[in-house]
């Protein structure tokens, strides 16, 4: 078996480089999702009229709609939803590839340079077995 890298310890995380997202299982888009109103506008999911109205009431919307599971009022940001608490609402089941790419929220944008553990990423070839940690 060997060193095995589990997603939710970053302490088991591999140096990213570019040619290992290529047939990787996106390990990073298990991982939970911040995001601003700004992210939430540009992905579609609310106008700026509603950001500007009142967050709580975004987030009231966008919970129930599915799209977040929570919203932090002091930081003014939310966690988007997990599909069975892993995957990302907007990875693609099949193929494993973001399905707003052109529209994807900054912290993706900015991962790993900017993450839990800055320039490594869980780089997984296989699906691994679910991460007790991970809910
Ligand atoms: S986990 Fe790492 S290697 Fe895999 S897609 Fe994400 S950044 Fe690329
Ligand atoms: S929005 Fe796209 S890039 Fe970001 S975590 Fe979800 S599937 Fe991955």
């Amino acid at each position: 078996m060997g060193f095995m890298i589990d997603i939710a310890r970053p302490s088991t995380w591999i140096k990213f480089k570019p040619s290992l997202c290529e047939g990787c299982w996106a390990g990073c888009c298990t991982l939970p999702v911040e995001v601003s109103a700004m992210d939430l506008i540009r992905l579609g999911l609310i106008t700026e009229d509603e950001a500007v109205d009142s967050l709580r009431k975004v987030a009231r919307k966008l919970h129930k709609s599915g799209h977040i599971q929570s919203f932090n009022a002091g930081k003014q940001l939310f966690i988007l939803e997990q599909r069975r608490g892993r995957d990302c609402i907007f990875l693609g089941e099949k193929d494993r590839r973001c399905t707003v790419y052109d529209r994807r929220p900054q912290v993706c944008r900015s991962f790993p340079k900017i993450g839990p553990r800055p320039t490594y990423c869980p780089a997984v070839r296989n699906t691994p077995s679910r991460s007790k940690a991970l809910r």
